[in-house]
């Protein structure tokens, strides 16, 4: 490492750079092309020559401490070591030893990890935290992720799909997953506003940082009760109020649900990166299987599978059919909650009822 780059503390993680194994040292930049060798295996290919295997396998995002010793004991027997998480839960081992790629491979999945998620296969769900540690949540994220997963599974392991198929979940509309991106997405949504507990607010919450934390400017001073009123009509359910006043519970266990948007992606290739778009604007909150989530999700899986075109993520089956037709195909049926009037989404979102492009 540079001096340069050297830290002056020993506050915060060390250099990357320290953290990288020798053979991404010695390569660094003159990494030349990769090659898919088949679901969960990567070969990277340098200009020396030399050749960096990484194999995925999927994690459930929560792990236990002792998983991930099972992790670190495994990269130490077969890559000096080395892994990585990706993005999506994945755990990449970095390989220098060809030798060492199946017997790895054998015996993470003796242990129950599955190899997988590259290339046209499903990727790992990529999920925020849900019931497990966030306030705002309107649904669990490992829960449903969970249901789903367990009725996917094998896509995770099958490199035949149309082309890769990203799923993201996120628990409320503050998104902390890839729902604005993925090919089919799932987001927890509030539907009523909050309930205001006048004497928690007027006790225990700043009123001037709960009225600034409003990004439709919804709430306003309620000085005859010291706490705060919201109008309905500019409220648009993101619980960041809540975030800074415990005192208005968004929580609304028989309307909070899950709405599932289709179509998004951040690649170029092919066409431009897309927004996903509504699909199906509610279903029920139904832990712990969540049926009619799940269903819903095979669902729009399984239409994609059965008629887009080799090569043709999501969104673009969907612009080549267009959107009547995959609502035709989908069996949903196209409501007002469909049409996005948000003054900001006029490029991105369908604004009237008139279908045909
Ligand atoms: Fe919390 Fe919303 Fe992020 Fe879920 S998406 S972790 S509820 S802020
Ligand atoms: Fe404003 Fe969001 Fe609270 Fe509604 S939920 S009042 S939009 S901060």
């Amino acid at each position: 490492m540079s001096e340069v780059l050297k830290p002056k503390t020993d506050i915060g993680p060390p250099h990357y750079e320290e953290q990288l194994p020798q053979i991404i040292k010695d390569n660094y930049g003159k990494w030349k092309y990769h090659e898919y060798i088949k679901p969960g295996v990567l070969k990277h290919v340098s200009e020396t020559g030399d050749a960096l295997y990484t194999v995925r396998i999927g994690s459930p995002r929560l792990l236990a401490i002792t998983t991930i010793r099972e992790f670190a004991d495994l990269a130490d027997k077969y890559c000096d070591g080395h892994l990585r998480f990706t993005s999506r839960h994945n755990v990449e081992f970095l390989l220098s030893d060809e030798s060492k790629v199946e017997p790895l491979i054998e015996e993470v999945e003796a242990k129950g990890w599955p190899v997988g998620g590259t290339g046209n296969c499903l990727n790992n769900i990529i999920h925020t935290q849900g019931w497990i540690h966030c306030h705002s949540a309107a649904t669990d994220a490992s829960g449903t992720v969970k249901a789903v997963m367990d009725r996917l599974y094998d896509y995770f392991k099958y490199d035949k799909l149309p082309a890769k198929l990203k799923i993201s979940m996120a628990c409320c509309l503050n998104m902390c997953g890839a729902v604005h991106c993925s090919d089919i997405a799932f987001v927890g949504i509030h539907r009523t506003i909050p309930k205001i507990n006048d004497e928690g607010v007027a006790k225990g919450c700043e009123i001037p940082n709960v009225i600034a934390s409003c990004p439709t400017g919804a709430i306003k001073p309620n000085p005859k009760a010291k706490s705060v009123s919201i109008n309905e009509e500019k409220c648009m359910y993101c619980g960041n109020c809540y975030t800074v006043c415990p005192s208005l519970s968004i929580m609304d266990p028989k309307n909070d649900g899950i709405a599932i948007f289709v179509g998004g992606k951040v690649a170029n290739a092919r066409s431009g990166p897309q927004f996903s778009r509504l699909a199906i604007p509610w279903l029920p909150n139904t832990p712990p299987r969540w049926n009619e989530l799940v269903d819903a999700i095979v669902n729009l899986t399984e239409i994609w599978v059965k008629n887009a075109k080799p090569g043709e993520r999501y969104g673009e089956w969907i612009e080549r059919i267009g959107w009547e037709k995959f609502f035709e195909i989908a069996n949903l049926p196209f409501t007002d909650k469909h049409i996005d009037d948000f003054i900001f989404s006029i490029p991105t979102f369908r604004t009237s009822t008139n279908f045909k492009f």
